[in-house]
């Protein structure tokens, strides 16, 4: 019986031998060859969960090791700058997104002139063609009757000649001497600062982001300050417009006080040598001292470092004469030296440009037709009277 026990325990010792010899071996053939790409050699930890029980009885040193293949090092995507189209005669390239005031305006105001006669009818259909597109009332009488005047003097008959005298009364109503350059130019060794407000959902946002691309076009370097610290998702937007071009934007925590992130980015701004430091502002309407309060306190805060260059009230323009309403809060509260009209492409009222301007007594220095980062012009009273009247006159 002895002899039978060792001769069991010797045969099992010869067979866990054997055993021994051969898997590793077999196990090394089947290893896929090391990856060429940079390779890091671990030890397999003991997992405890092999299928093949004689696993169990192999020494840990006689495993292969495993080999891992390194995952290259996580590289943050070079982000390709945009090139942004100069504004140069943007107006005029953009002109078709006036269609549907062209068609309100331009056509109408077209098929009453052609008529051989002009009546007073007549003429009271050309003022429902203006008061229609939101020229406003007064302006629209002014234009009017100027146009009356000079058709019975010169005896016009002539369509194309009517049109051509009611688009230089539409022209001299946009007042076309007014200084509408934008002061972007650093001066004094500092940025200028630009100021942008008006109401939520206005298009500041987009606006100053617009700015930007239109700065960066011209060579210049821009700053922005998302001084709208309530609502996180303008701080977002801005940061991305900021990142197409190559803009830093500055931004403060959420809710936190929109006159220290102005602070901070004009000397941010001031610390990089920038050109232009564009600030977007808050616009809750509901409460006017509150927004007094804010927006001048920025302005103060903003003027600790040097004088705020340029003061842009951002106006949509598809809310009409209610739109000219609350801008009156606005200018009531700060010095606003231009106005953008945004949306135009959507309205058939381009008209209120007219009103606008009329009524607050301010240059409309910029014009929004698109949500395409490039769809902002600088304005011309020209070219928009051209855009709006048709050229098919
Ligand atoms: P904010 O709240 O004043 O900052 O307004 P945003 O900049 O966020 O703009 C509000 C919406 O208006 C966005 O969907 C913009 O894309 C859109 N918008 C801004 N400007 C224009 C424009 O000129 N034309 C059109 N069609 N949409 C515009």
């Amino acid at each position: 019986m002895e002899y039978v026990v060792a001769a069991v325990i010797l045969l099992v010792v010869l067979v866990a031998g054997v055993v021994g010899l051969v898997v590793p071996r077999l196990r090394r053939r089947q290893l896929p060859p090391p990856a060429s790409g940079p390779t890091t050699t671990i030890e397999r930890p003991p997992t405890g969960e092999q299928e093949d029980p004689l696993q169990l009885i192999l020494p840990e040193e006689e495993l292969p090791p495993l080999v891992v293949e390194e995952k290259p090092p996580v590289q943050e995507p070079v982000r390709e700058l945009e090139k942004p189209e100069p504004a140069a005669g943007r107006l005029v390239r953009l002109r078709a997104r006036l269609a549907r005031s062209q068609s309100v305006l331009g056509r109408g105001l077209l098929s009453v002139l052609s008529r051989d006669h002009l009546d007073d009818e007549d003429w009271e259909e050309i003022e429902d063609s203006l008061i229609s597109a939101d020229v406003g009332v007064e302006a629209t009488q002014v234009i009017v009757a100027r146009l009356r005047e000079r058709v019975r003097v010169l005896g016009t008959r002539n369509v194309a000649e009517v049109r051509e005298q009611l688009a230089e009364e539409l022209t001299a109503a946009l007042e076309p001497d007014l200084d509408r350059s934008l002061k972007t130019a650093p001066h004094d060794g500092r940025p200028a600062v630009l100021l942008v407000v008006g109401v939520n959902g206005a298009g500041k946002t987009t606006t100053v982001g617009k700015i930007g691309r239109v700065l960066v076009a011209e060579g210049r370097t821009v700053l922005f300050g998302a001084a709208d610290t309530f609502r996180a998702a303008a701080a977002d937007q801005l940061q991305t417009w900021g990142e197409r071009v190559g803009a830093e934007t500055v931004r403060g925590p959420e809710g936190g006080d929109p006159a220290s992130v102005a602070f901070d980015a004009v000397k941010r701004g001031t610390d990089l040598g920038v050109d232009t430091v564009i600030i977007d502002t808050a616009g809750r309407l509901q409460n006017k001292v509150g927004l007094m309060d804010e927006l001048g306190k920025v302005k103060r805060v903003v003027e600790k470092q040097g004088p705020v260059d340029e003061t842009l009230l951002i106006l949509d323009a598809t809310t009409g004469q209610n739109g000219l309403e609350q801008a009156r809060v606005f200018t009531d509260v700060v010095d606003v030296t231009g106005v953008v009209l945004t949306k135009l492409d959507g309205t058939a009222k381009g008209g209120i440009v007219i009103a606008v301007q009329r009524k607050l007594g301010i240059p409309v220095k910029l014009v929004g037709l698109g949500e395409g980062p490039d769809d902002l012009a600088p304005f011309e009273p020209a070219a928009f009277v051209e855009a709006l009247l048709g050229s098919d006159g």
